[in-house]
């Protein structure tokens, strides 16, 4: 029998509603014992069934629901299912022989709360971040090599929130492995290395391909300026939109030697494209005091709000930098800015980048937003799996 978690009167709204988590402090009594990952049943008071879950005991998400349906195992054929209805949504939506670097999986937004899951051509990434997504790494693999017969399978486990959950990193071949993680993906078109071993996250950043693509639909003669630039992609697209020139900015050198490579790859002219290894935030006050201006500046930051703490220096770091860089901007010129932290909200944003615009005495139409791609859908029950906001700006 499994062990039962015992919420306390009234803890159960949330997953009323669906929601996924329960946080310790919901918890009333644990009875039985259950190991880290290892599937427990929800109940109420009262003992009457809510929910099946993986148990975290050293998280403060103490449960991650699997299924909210008191008949369903958790078991080889649960992955099974939940694994191939996530990959029939992708197959709605995408061409594959237009675009193959495809998120397989998207976490709790596909029901399998922290399992990631990216299918790169004939690579499939997996990236497991909970107890449970943990324990359950052998279905999971074994439901993969069903649905995706000629594909290896690689582990990307190498990232911080393991350890809020009690587990190492993680990364190596689950199946059939390579010499190497290097693997070129198409997207709208475009050739994309891939690096699944070196790269960051699981190899590459899916969730901007409709941003991508929004910045080849306004690059035509543009000169631009592509900061934090990863492999160089939305300057591939830029270029490939007829951009007059583009400058990528990175910190990483190796993300820059990619970059080169992305362009070569796409036959784009290089005499097109520069590349500079720099700290964005100096690079934009260089071009300020130079006087430099572009017409087109596409700002895509790392993450900086890990956790509710990090919030308010996040903002300035936002504020910051849009600033800058809207006083780079030719008059009439555009601003293409993200966030991808979680925790930063949608009108939050917003309203950073107004205040930017004001600091930086420049005028500024929001005049398209931009959001993460179609394969990081974002499930009713679970509004945190919007993460990735942006905005076209117009600059005056
Ligand atoms: N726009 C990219 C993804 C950007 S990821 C794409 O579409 O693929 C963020 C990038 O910012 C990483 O490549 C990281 O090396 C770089 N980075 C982080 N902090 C930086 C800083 N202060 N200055 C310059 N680059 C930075």
């Amino acid at each position: 029998m499994a062990a039962s978690i015992i919420l306390q009167a009234d803890r159960d709204k949330s997953l009323k509603r669906r929601h996924p988590w329960v946080f310790s402090k919901a918890v009333k009594q644990v009875k039985g014992h259950a190991n880290s990952g290892e599937t427990v049943t929800v109940r109420s008071v009262d003992g009457a069934f809510i929910a099946s879950g993986a148990y975290s005991p050293d998280s403060q998400i103490r449960v991650r629901v699997w299924s909210f349906d008191e008949t369903e195992q958790i078991d080889a054929g649960f992955f099974l299912r939940r694994i191939s209805a996530a990959w029939q949504v992708r197959q709605q939506l995408f061409d594959l022989t237009k675009t193959n670097g495809i998120r397989v999986v998207a976490a709790e937004s596909d029901g399998l709360p922290g399992v990631t899951i990216d299918l790169y051509h004939d690579i499939l990434v997996v990236q497991l971040l909970s107890a449970g997504a943990d324990y359950q790494r052998a279905h999971i693999v074994a439901a993969l090599r069903q649905i995706f017969p000629e594909q290896s399978i690689y582990e990307r486990s190498d990232v911080d929130v393991r350890k809020k959950e009690g587990l190492a990193p993680v990364t190596g071949w689950l199946h059939a492995p390579r010499d190497s993680g290097e693997v070129t993906i198409v997207e709208n078109g475009m050739q994309i290395l891939v690096d699944v071993v070196n790269g960051h996250k699981t190899g590459f950043y899916l969730d901007q391909r409709d941003s991508r693509a929004a910045a080849a639909r306004y690059a035509k003669d543009k000169t631009v300026l592509n900061c934090f630039s990863y492999t160089g992609t939305f300057a591939v697209a830029a270029l490939s939109g007829g951009a007059a020139h583009v400058i990528n900015a990175d910190m990483s050198e190796l993300a820059l030697q990619t970059a080169k490579r992305n362009a070569q790859l796409n036959r784009l002219d290089l005499s097109k494209l520069d590349f500079t290894k720099a700290d964005v935030f100096k690079l934009l006050r260089q071009y300020k005091e130079q006087g430099r201006e572009f017409d087109m500046v596409i700002l895509d930051p790392p993450k900086f709000a890990e956790s509710k703490a990090q919030l308010m220096g996040a903002c300035r770091g936002y504020k910051d930098i849009n600033r800058v860089a809207m006083q780079i901007v030719k008059k009439g010129g555009l601003l293409l800015t993200f966030s991808c932290s979680g925790l930063m909200e949608d009108s939050l944003f917003q309203k950073i980048v107004a205040d930017a615009a004001l600091d930086a005495g420049r005028d500024c139409l929001f005049i398209e937003r931009l959001s993460q791609a179609t394969d990081h859908p974002i499930a009713s029950y679970y509004p945190e799996g919007h993460y990735l906001k942006g905005w076209v700006c117009l600059i005056r």
